[in-house]
């Protein structure tokens, strides 16, 4: 299975690790979870508390 390709010019979704003469972005970008279990934590490290 190919995975899609985003052109960010056009708008469009395509196959082709360029399109309209740039290079297209992942269609499936890291996943970002609101609901991340780890996240509060994390935070609380990063800050110190
Ligand atoms: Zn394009």
């Amino acid at each position: 299975m190919k995975k899609m390709r985003f052109c960010g010019v056009c708008q469009s979704y395509t196959l082709s690790g360029s399109h309209c003469g740039a290079q297209t972005l992942s269609a499936h970008p890291a996943r970002f979870n609101p609901n991340d279990p780890y996240g509060d934590y994390r935070r609380r490290v990063k800050f110190g508390g």
